[in-house]
């Protein structure tokens, strides 16, 4: 169809495309490589199909809460396939005369048929996008608008221009049997065969050239933009974190070459990855409780300023320079870092998994232990937790007596025991959770568990000074319940909160594998031990008709159920705490708007239990007056902070009158015998 010099030019605008569309991936690559290593490359297999059923089946964006948007990417992304291969197609239709890549029979005619399909749904998918961007203009979509402008319009011009060409195609071969029925309908509108062949022959070159300037136009602009997620995000998908979403990798305090991030260069080649692979459709920052109630903090933000940053000091990162600045305050605030409650609600939301909470978390570790900045009430908090191994600096020996008055022995009494019942400084020292420490007692009892508590042995779990950055002193607490543990055979920890919970299972393991301190069969004794959650242990309970329940038939108020991050969205826990609760209420359970894995935040995870929230609305006052519109006159929880957050914030909006109890303290309530 090309003359010789045609040809030539041609080629020379497929190698200028690819040249000018890999210098930014290549750029891209050699910046990544000057970053710390992050080991990812496990379970290969699964992280291939993992990444296969995301981007085919466009899972990554269905899952969420956007099903039009999903539904529009659905269309735009197989339409996206179909003209890719259409490319191909075209270039060598220059070269070799009525070029079909899948021939002349039923294959090509389906091809041909399908791509003028994709046409439609392609334009119909760039309109929505178009309208809800520019027309509806949702706070989320706050960035990158001149980038979408020129990318709609590019795919606009692409299937606009290919549908010319074919038209021009079809009249210049009249007799050619084809299926592209758009096309062929077109051309029949416009009447194309009444043009005289010379006319059209020169149509269909011109809408032979005009098609592949702008498809390579598109493709060398691609990555020139934030569409360069369209090769970054699949990357990033099957190299996302596989341990769960709360929790950390430990840091080795003697080896580590720098404590957090200070530095862009001190994150990870995963930090960099994710943000280059962000798509900027702040999904994130619409779930964010910290943004919602009007914190300085966006998820979006701390990405697309990571990235910024990046390729801000691509040469100097590039070139090994020790001279990089300091991420706080010329990146980030300190108001973002410590505004984060590690909720997981944005990671969750990401269609590319891109992992937030951790850079904020790194940021936070760097800001405590090297710089020691942190919020000023930290300090006493940090100095308890540090003297007293408890928030409230109350004297160790306290924890004894305590357990005494709940007429409890400890471990060293009864070493005979099979389960700890881990009380938590809450269920010790805080009177709303020994409230739970007095239910979760009294069905322990009643299921005939042999368990007992560890009482002055036992020291704070250390998840709050871990999520505020202080690691050295999560691992002189760890340490010291990992000794107290490693004294006793046992078959189980069980905790009532959620944090203890996600701390002894995600974050001692790989620390006792670290620490030196162990003898091999202290380190079997601990690694044999079971994290048994309240939540599980009393679902297998009733299943196991170890305890049983009054009769709920008579119930008639209706309740609600507050899932805490830690238990439901880190760690999966979110049908048994309603399995629980039918048994013991009914069925007059009324979903909260955000629930189960969606579910809002308390606002006191990531250690903010224990900072002032001073800047915007508080977080537990939104959350509450989900829960007055509710109208349930009971809320049920399965956290000691996310109750008393609740408690509060109920208070603080004059709805005393709804009740919050944790999940325990309603079996206890209804509890037969
Ligand atoms: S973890 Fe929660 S609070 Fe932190 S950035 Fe993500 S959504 Fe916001
Ligand atoms: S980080 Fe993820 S959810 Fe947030 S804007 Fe980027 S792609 Fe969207």
């Amino acid at each position: 169809m090309l003359t010789l010099s045609e040809r030539i030019i041609l080629a020379a605008l497929v190698g200028l495309t690819v040249v000018v569309f890999f210098i930014p991936v290549l750029k891209r690559v050699l910046i990544m490589a000057r970053f710390r290593p992050a080991h990812r490359s496990d379970s290969l297999f699964r992280r291939f199909f993992y990444t296969l059923s995301r981007v085919f089946l466009q899972l990554c964006t269905l899952k969420n809460e956007r099903p039009w948007t999903g539904a529009a990417h659905l269309l735009v992304f197989y339409g996206a396939l179909a003209f890719d291969t259409m490319t191909i197609n075209h270039v060598l239709e220059g070269y070799v005369d009525g070029f079909q890549l899948f021939g002349q029979a039923v294959a090509g005619h389906l091809f041909s048929a399908s791509v003028d399909l994709f046409s439609i749904t392609v334009l119909l998918g760039v309109i929505f996008f178009a309208v809800k961007r520019f027309v509806a203009r949702p706070r989320a979509y706050n960035t990158g608008s001149a980038d979408s402008a020129l990318i709609y319009l590019f795919i606009f011009l692409a299937v606009t221009s290919y549908l010319l060409f074919k038209m021009f195609s079809l009249s210049v071969h009249p007799g050619q049997e084809s299926w592209a029925f758009l096309s062929r309908w077109l051309a029949d509108r416009l009447n194309l065969s009444q043009s005289s062949g010379q006319t059209l022959s020169l149509y269909l070159k011109l809408s032979y050239w005009f098609h592949a300037l702008v498809v390579f136009s598109f493709i060398a602009y691609v990555p020139h933009s934030k569409y360069f997620h369209l090769f970054a995000g699949p990357v990033n998908l099957f190299f996302r974190k596989h341990q769960p979403s709360g929790s950390m990798p430990p840091l080795d305090l003697d080896k580590a070459e720098s404590f957090g991030a200070d530095r862009v260069t001190d994150f990870s080649w995963k930090d960099a990855l994710d943000a280059l692979a962000c798509v900027e459709c702040g999904r994130c920052q619409d779930v964010c409780p910290a943004f919602v109630s009007g914190k300085a903090l966006s998820p979006k933000m701390v990405i697309l300023n990571l990235e910024k940053h990046l390729l801000a000091e691509d040469k100097n990162i590039m070139s090994n320079k020790e001279n990089l600045p300091s991420l706080v305050p010329g990146v980030f605030t300190e108001a973002e870092i410590w505004a984060c409650t590690t909720c997981g609600a944005c990671l969750h939301v990401c269609p590319f998994d891109i992992e937030h909470p951790d850079k904020l978390l790194s940021l936070r570790q760097n800001l405590v232990l090297a710089q020691g900045r942190f919020p000023a009430e930290l300090r006493t908090f940090f100095h308890n937790l540090e003297t007293y191994g408890n928030p409230w600096g109350l004297p160790a020996s306290r924890r004894a007596t305590l357990a005494a008055e709940l007429g409890l022995k400890t471990l060293s009494e009864n070493p005979q025991a099979e389960y700890l019942l881990w009380l938590g400084c809450f269920g010790y020292f805080d009177d709303r959770g020994r409230k739970i420490a007095e239910a979760m007692v009294k069905i322990l009892r009643a299921a005939g568990l042999k368990f007992a508590v560890l009482g002055a042995e036992e020291h704070c779990c250390g998840d709050s000074a871990r999520r505020l950055g202080n690691e050295y002193l999560f691992q002189e607490l760890a340490r010291s319940n990992l000794k107290a543990l490693a004294g006793y055979n046992l078959k189980g920890l069980i905790t009532f909160c959620p944090h203890g919970y996600n701390v002894f299972r995600h974050d001692y393991p790989p620390l006792l594998e670290m620490l030196g301190d162990f003898t091999g069969e202290e380190k079997e004794r601990i690694r044999s031990l079971r994290v048994i959650s309240h939540l599980e242990l009393l679902a297998d309970l009733l299943d196991q008709k170890r305890i049983s329940l009054n009769s709920p038939a008579g119930s008639s108020s209706i309740y609600t159920i507050h899932d805490s991050c830690y238990y439901g969205r880190h760690n999966g826990l979110w049908l048994q705490p309603r399995k629980i609760l039918r048994a013991g209420l009914g069925e007059k359970l009324k979903e909260l708007k955000n629930s189960g894995e969606h579910s809002f935040c308390c606002g006191a995870g990531g250690g903010l239990m224990w900072t002032e929230e001073k800047a915007g609305q508080r977080v537990n006052h939104l959350r509450s007056e989900e829960i007055i519109k509710n109208g349930s006159q009971l809320v049920a929880t399965s956290c000691p902070f996310c109750l008393t957050m609740l408690q509060d914030g109920l208070r603080d909006k004059g709805a005393e009158e709804v009740r919050v109890m944790d999940v325990a303290e309603v079996v206890a309530s209804v509890l037969r015998g």
